[in-house]
């Protein structure tokens, strides 16, 4: 497997991310615990510093309506351990949690990322893969609709030549506008680490983008005790009966904890209805309430407050046809189970 990471001329010794140990290794008893990986079946709690391997109770397979997974990474469980083996006995009440719209064989489900999150940030890359504005606008969505604080992480800040960067610097210019940080990063030259790192410390925080954007590789440089695999997308993405869209949970030395949700070919919204979504456009607030109409979908009706805005430049158009973009798939999802 490729390695980006080998600048450090002595690393510190690596941990596994996820390597559980067998219940056997801590005494039998209950513990509080946090789910760090889910597999479908199996959980690793992290119990101190010890990851068991736990199942959940028959009474969570039972997932809630419409949930892919009824246990999220990020959840704090209840473990109970015995010699052999180790059960989810219960999970805390969640603070928030960041879900898409499940893709694949569970499409329409909601799939729950990450649950009880700090900040999210959702990373993209300058090039390769382009920045790409609709996957920005529908994570923010999901991360306002839980009032989550989100930011903007521009890896391969490397890549940007003289003639490409104001291109570039149109996003962070529209995003810092809203009011969501922006943070350039490199994997490659180090630049905005110590910025983005400072913001993680004592939070969780999840890391979520479209494969290739760098994720693992700005992780890995987060804590040099992490060896997140980092490389080509096709090593990372091989179809098969696990999902590859399950996140990972790690403690980080310098306090806190990121979730890497990798491989996100797209971030569908879910759990939004039309006559809402407006609201999850920051910018569209102040508007809101000025339509002609109460249930106005700011999109074909008359005397439309936030239409108005656009025109005058207070909305930014991109955004605008965002917004329609995600009203469309939410009308058509809502057509699609008859509502
Ligand atoms: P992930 O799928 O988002 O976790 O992305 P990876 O961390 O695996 O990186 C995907 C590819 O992009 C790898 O070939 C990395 O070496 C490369 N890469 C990651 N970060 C940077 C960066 O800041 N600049 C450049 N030029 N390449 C990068
Ligand atoms: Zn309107």
């Amino acid at each position: 497997m490729k390695r980006t990471q080998d600048s450090d001329p002595e690393p510190a010794p690596k941990r596994p991310p996820g390597g559980p140990d067998l219940p056997a290794a801590i005494e039998p008893g209950t513990y509080d615990g946090v789910v760090v990986k889910s597999t479908g079946s199996h959980y690793e709690v992290q119990v101190g510093t010890t990851v068991v391997l736990a199942r959940m109770r028959g009474k969570f397979r039972l997932s809630r309506q419409g949930e892919t997974n009824p246990v999220a990474v990020g959840d704090r469980v209840s473990v109970l351990v015995d010699r052999d083996s180790a059960t989810v006995e219960s999970i805390a009440p969640r603070t928030n949690q960041l879900s898409r719209r499940a893709a694949g064989r569970r499409v329409g489900m909601e799939q729950i990322l990450v649950a009880n999150v700090d900040f999210a940030w959702v990373v993209q890359s300058t090039f390769l893969p382009r920045f790409n504005p609709g996957f920005v606008d529908r994570f923010l969505v999901m991360a306002q609709h839980e009032d989550i604080p989100a930011g903007i992480v521009i890896n391969k800040a490397d890549l940007i030549t003289g003639t490409t960067s104001d291109d570039i610097d149109f996003w962070r210019k529209l995003y810092e506008s809203l009011g969501y940080p922006v943070i350039y990063t490199s994997a490659v030259s180090g630049a905005g680490e110590a910025r983005l790192r400072d913001l993680l410390i004592d939070k969780t925080t999840v890391f979520s983008g479209p494969s290739g954007v760098g994720k693992s590789s700005l992780i890995n440089r987060m804590d040099s005790s992490l060896d997140v695999r980092t490389g080509d997308v096709s090593t990372k993405t091989r179809k098969g009966r696990h999902v590859t869209t399950n996140a990972t949970l790690y403690t980080l030395s310098i306090g806190g904890r990121i979730v890497d949700t990798p491989g996100l070919r797209e971030f569908g919204v879910i759990d939004i209805k039309a006559a809402e979504l407006g609201h999850y456009f920051v910018e569209f607030r102040p508007f809101l309430h000025q339509c002609r109409y109460p249930n106005c979908t700011h999109d074909h009706e008359p005397d439309c407050a936030v239409v108005d805005a656009m025109e005058r430049g207070e909305i930014p158009d991109g955004r605008w046809a965002s917004y329609l973009n995600i009203l469309a798939s939410i009308q058509q999802g809502e057509a699609d189970v008859g509502r």
